[in-house]
């Protein structure tokens, strides 16, 4: 039809479904969702394997896990959640290890049994060459935590495999939650609520935008057809910040994910959803086994075979996915100039992973895009406050 939406978003994730299932139900709005894949659900689409009957996550490894109560309540609007536990495990120099680090992956490292009292003087004592308020980097960071023996083996390889970066020039919060545990708990998050989408994460996301007044325009670059909507209705716009402004101050760094998936004649084969490769020769990063996060669907599998994906990660280039800010000071300095931008781009407001230039997981891409409706949308439909960003805000 040629009548104008209430709102358009750009981009069909978890930050633009939240946003236009929001203003859908509650306000009643006409929401276009512009989306360039073929596909809604962006980072977090998955497919069922039509060859085995496993469900893989196409952009990655998705584990769904929140510790807060309203993201919980409105993800269960849409689907119900199995009780899957993650747990990681890591491969270094032959040996699989428990991760995160606990008191299993201590004893078997420094091969002897140690109480947890016992563990913590050993840690103390490893760690004490560098204070913890001293460290500057991720590997100082790293060894006033952990010391140096369990960095060098567990964080180092894996690290600069991860971002092709020297560690002493990575920031220190890029593992400050990765915790060291006192007991044999080897839970790999430590959230309140912790599942996987009963039927799936594609039918958890179409069901966002089943509603009469959400259309979702599939294969659409917005900037084919940004002239049509720019300054005529209100914008929610959930691509890469730099490309809505032309690049204009420079293109922001990501780290990308070649991710290669394949079947293998075996009904298992690791025994559990990932292993991370800790040695620094071995040149992908972990391996995906995807049955493994849906043991209750045994008997849909194919037995005698089963889906695992190789991640390999490097920086990416353009026309790569952007999965990971790199968020280097260089950075930081580009991503001023754009919010300064977004400040005066009228009737347009910036959200999501790639609007923010913010590495989030899918509860707090939820629960930003909440926000945003409580703050900007809800009262500019409803009383009509004044649309602009104030800034990008997640
Ligand atoms: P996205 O999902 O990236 O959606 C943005 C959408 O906008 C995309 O579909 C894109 O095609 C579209 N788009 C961009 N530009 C345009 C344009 N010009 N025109 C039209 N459409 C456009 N989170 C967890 O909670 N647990 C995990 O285990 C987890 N694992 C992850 C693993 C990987 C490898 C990655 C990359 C992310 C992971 N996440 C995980 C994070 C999760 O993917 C994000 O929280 C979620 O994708 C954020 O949703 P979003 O809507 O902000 O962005
Ligand atoms: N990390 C590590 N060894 C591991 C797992 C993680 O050194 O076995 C570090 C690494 O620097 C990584 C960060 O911790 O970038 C965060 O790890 P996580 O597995 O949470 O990353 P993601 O799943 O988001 O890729």
């Amino acid at each position: 039809s040629t009548q104008q939406p209430d709102l358009v978003i750009v981009g069909a994730g978890l930050f633009g479904l939240t946003i236009a299932e929001r203003c859908a139900e509650e306000l009643g709005l006409r929401v276009l969702i512009l989306e360039r894949r073929h596909h809604l659900g962006g980072n977090a689409y998955s497919e069922f394997d039509p060859e085995t009957g496993v469900e893989v996550h196409k952009y990655g490894a998705h584990l769904f896990h929140t510790s807060n109560e309203r993201v919980w309540q409105y993800a269960n609007r849409f689907t119900s959640f199995t009780d899957y536990k993650h747990r990681v495990f890591g491969k270094y120099q032959g040996q699989v290890y428990s991760l995160p680090m606990n008191l299993g992956l201590i004893n078997q490292f420094f091969g002897k049994s140690h109480t947890p009292d016992e563990a913590r003087a050993l840690i103390a004592e490893q760690s004490s060459e560098i204070a913890t308020e001293d460290a500057s980097n991720l590997e100082e960071k790293a060894i006033s935590l952990i010391g140096r023996p369990l960095y060098e083996a567990f964080i180092k390889g894996y690290t600069a495999k991860q971002w092709q970066t020297d560690p002493t020039e990575l920031s220190a919060e890029i593992i400050t939650r990765l915790p060291v545990r006192y007991t044999f708990q080897n839970g790999w998050f430590s959230d309140t609520y912790e599942g996987l989408p009963v039927d799936g994460y594609t039918a958890w996301l179409t069901k966002m935008a089943d509603h009469p007044n959400i259309e979702v325009r599939l294969e659409t670059d917005f900037f084919a057809v940004a002239d049509d909507y720019k300054g005529k209705v209100p914008i929610v716009y959930t691509g890469p910040v730099d490309e809505y402004f032309g690049n204009s101050e420079g293109r922001l760094s990501w780290r990308t994910v070649d991710l290669e998936e394949s079947v293998v004649d075996t009904g298992d084969f690791q025994g559990t959803g990932v292993v991370n490769y800790n040695d620094q020769e071995v040149p992908y990063t972990r391996i995906i086994e995807f049955k493994h996060f849906h043991p209750e669907r045994e008997k849909t599998h194919l037995p005698g075979k089963s889906v695992i994906v190789h991640e390999y990660s490097r920086f990416a280039e353009e026309g790569d996915e952007p999965y990971y800010p790199v968020n280097t000071a260089d950075d930081r300095a580009k991503l001023l100039k754009y919010r300064e931008l977004a400040k005066s781009e009228p009737m347009v407001l910036f959200g999501g992973r790639l609007g923010t230039y913010k590495y989030l997981d899918m509860h707090m891409a939820i629960g930003a895009a909440l926000s945003m409706y409580d703050n900007k949308l809800k009262p500019h439909f409803t009383e009509g406050a004044e649309l602009t960003s104030g800034g990008i805000d997640a």
